[in-house]
């Protein structure tokens, strides 16, 4: 006999463990089932976001954020430190508490709100049954009216980089290396490959990123882009563009990376390889025969625009189906199915899903790009201004970067928001909530903001839309 929910989530990461609770607060019996583990191999929900991903990359880059400033930052405040030392051990420690602190959360949050927990494999069959192989070797079967199928995203393995965890490696073998590689090579010059290539190049890394195409950073706009890559420069991290990798060869206890590019074959040699060439979704052996779930072309689910995948009471959110891979845009996906489920209004406008690299500066948009805009043929009007003519960044000492604002040439509407610079994964909300209330760019410019903060260069960039910037000329 099949234990029966009202329903049942497959994947406990942002987007199903969000789906869960939501659910379990509506009033419906909600089961979720979650196969992945902690380090220590016992169960931890969280998915990837929490395990591997958002979470324990970000404690990095601050343990290492805090290491460069030492080194490097700190003098020109006065502040001398000789001698300073990371200790590895200790950064991936203070990593692994955060984790298991998040994990752990999920856990008790699940209690609380009287979610049923199964830990292991869930496949989907005919009916809206899901059977469940335990991480404690027992199978279970259960049934549900609603399946929110949340299976998030694995990354995706190059066949002549196979990884093996301890010198080719994808982002979970970066999040714990033993000691700083003298030499790390990274393919793919994307979020994971800027993020966590940072954390090691501020902790004495040689980082070396191979990128296949000819354009930096394309999701981002291009002026952004462009001062990003600047500063990327200047604190050493060597970007190749153009560089298709053909071969990955062991010397030693080494690597031989060959690629080709613009002035031919070429070689370098690193001591750890990190493969960040993106992510699919992870729905092999989810579905048995039968389910009347589709798959498309890339392995993700097919879901109309309120992630139902069309079969009775089937839904699916989050990295495993179209849109952007993102915890935040899973975990809005989880509420707004939950609160169909439950008969209420619910929906996720992914036009207003932010984007954050936290690099150094950080980078951050929301909505579309300038060329983007050119190419749907959208007249625009565009303002920018530098962070070099903020006070408080130039106070703070990081002075770098831009803000961008996009706005409709006609209309003014606020189309989209780019930022590059100290502090901008806050600063982009700015640009979400104008955009979700359909601001104008003069909406924002008439807006009073608080001096000095960083969010000044908001206010003048979307002043500077009609050439009423006061702290450049226009
Ligand atoms: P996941 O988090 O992948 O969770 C899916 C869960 O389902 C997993 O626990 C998996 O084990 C489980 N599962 C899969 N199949 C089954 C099955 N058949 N049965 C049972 N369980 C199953 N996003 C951001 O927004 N901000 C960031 O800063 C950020 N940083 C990142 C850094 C790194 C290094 C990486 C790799 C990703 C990062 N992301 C970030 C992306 C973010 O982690 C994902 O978008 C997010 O985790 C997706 O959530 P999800 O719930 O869809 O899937
Ligand atoms: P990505 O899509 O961001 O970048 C992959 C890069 O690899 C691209 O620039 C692509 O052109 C390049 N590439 C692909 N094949 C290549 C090859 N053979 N040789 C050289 N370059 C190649 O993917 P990612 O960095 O692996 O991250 C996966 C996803 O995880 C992201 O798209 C994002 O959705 C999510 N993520 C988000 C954050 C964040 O929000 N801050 C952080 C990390 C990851």
């Amino acid at each position: 006999m099949s234990e029966q929910f009202d329903v049942i989530v497959i994947g406990g990461g942002p987007g199903g463990y969000v789906a869960a609770i939501r659910c379990a607060q509506l009033g419906l019996k909600t089961a979720c089932v979650d196969a992945g583990t902690g380090k220590d191999g016992k169960p931890a929900l969280g998915g990837t976001c929490l395990r591997v991903g958002c979470i324990p990359s970000k404690a990095l880059l601050d343990s290492s954020r805090q290491f460069h400033n030492l080194t490097h930052m700190f003098a020109d405040h006065g502040i001398s430190a000789d001698n300073a030392k990371m200790d590895v051990g200790t950064m991936v420690g203070r990593k692994d508490k955060i984790v298991k602190q998040f994990t752990g959360g999920i856990a008790m949050l699940f209690k609380a709100n009287k979610v049923a927990s199964y830990s292991g494999f869930a496949t989907l069959h005919k009916g809206n049954v899901v059977k469940v192989k335990g991480a404690d070797g027992k199978d279970v079967e259960l049934k549900a009216v609603n399946v929110i199928i949340a299976a998030g995203s694995v990354p995706i393995e190059l066949p002549f980089a196979k990884y093996d965890g301890k010198s080719i490696v994808d982002n979970e073998g970066a999040l714990d290396f033993a000691s700083v590689p003298k030499r790390l090579g990274v393919i793919g010059a994307g979020v994971i490959g800027l993020e966590l290539g940072s954390v090691w190049r501020r902790l004495g890394s040689e980082v070396t990123i191979l990128e296949a195409l000819p354009d930096f950073l394309g999701a981002a706009d291009a002026d952004i882009a462009k001062v990003a890559a600047r500063e990327y420069k200047k604190q050493g991290l060597d970007i190749r563009l153009g560089a298709k990798v053909a071969k990955v060869t062991k010397n030693g206890d080494a690597l031989d990376v060959t690629y080709a590019d613009a002035k031919g074959e070429q070689t370098i040699t690193v001591d750890k390889l990190l493969v960040s060439v993106g992510r699919k979704a992870a729905t092999a052996g989810l579905l048995a025969e039968g389910t009347g779930v589709q798959l498309d072309e890339r392995g993700r689910v097919v879901v109309d625009e309120h992630c139902h995948t069309g079969v009775d009471g089937v839904w699916a959110i989050g990295d495993c189906v179209r849109g952007p891979m993102l915890a935040h845009k899973a975990s809005e996906e989880g509420v707004a199915v939950a609160e169909l489920i439950a008969g209420l209004p619910g929906h996720v406008n992914l036009d207003t899903v932010p984007w954050v690299i936290y690099t150094e500066p950080e980078i951050a948009w929301v909505g579309k790009t300038e060329a983007q805009c050119k190419a749907e043929g959208i007249p625009v009007k565009v303002g920018s201004f530098p962070f070099a003519a903020i006070g408080r960044a130039v106070a703070m000492n990081e002075p770098a970067g831009l803000v961008k604002c996009i706005a409709h040439a006609e209309t003014d509407r606020i189309l989209g928001l780019h930022l590059c610079g100290a502090n901008v994964s806050e600063l982009v909300h700015e640009g979400v909530v104008a955009m979700e209330f359909k601001g104008s760019a003069d909406d924002l410019a008439r807006i009073c903001h608080a001096h000095p903060t960083l969010s000044e260069a908001v206010h003048e960039a979307a002043l500077s839309v009609h050439k009423r910037a006061i702290h450049k000329a226009n």
